[in-house]
């Protein structure tokens, strides 16, 4: 089983609250959901969509490049057996991989 954090700070996540090693944090079910969840989050930090995958931020038109829907995400998995979270569902997980995956690339416009 797996899960993926998107990378949007806290509330702005409209992921399901779960527990990552002690801390309490937002994940998805798919790199896809999390994919949705970090683009909705920069158009209401006012970016325009420019590309499939390529936002201009409001000011600057500097653009983002986010990674592809199918890698998006840094992911995770369960923990050892009979670790308990304090997320709603009961479980703690951890990185799939220590670092994880870079959510998003930027370059220059
Ligand atoms: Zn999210």
């Amino acid at each position: 089983m797996r899960r993926f954090l998107c990378g949007v700070p806290g509330d702005s996540c409209t992921g399901t609250l779960l527990t990552v090693n002690k801390d309490g944090q937002r994940m998805h079910a798919t790199p896809q959901e999390a994919f949705a969840c970090f683009k909705m989050y920069l158009i209401r930090r006012g970016y325009k969509q420019v590309g499939a995958r390529e936002f201009a931020a409001p000011e600057s038109g500097q653009i983002t490049l986010l990674t592809r829907p199918s890698k998006f995400g840094t992911p995770l998995r369960l923990g050892k057996q009979g670790e308990a979270g304090t997320g709603i569902d009961g479980k703690r997980w951890t990185y799939l991989r220590k670092g994880g995956a870079g959510c998003i690339a930027e370059v220059a416009s």
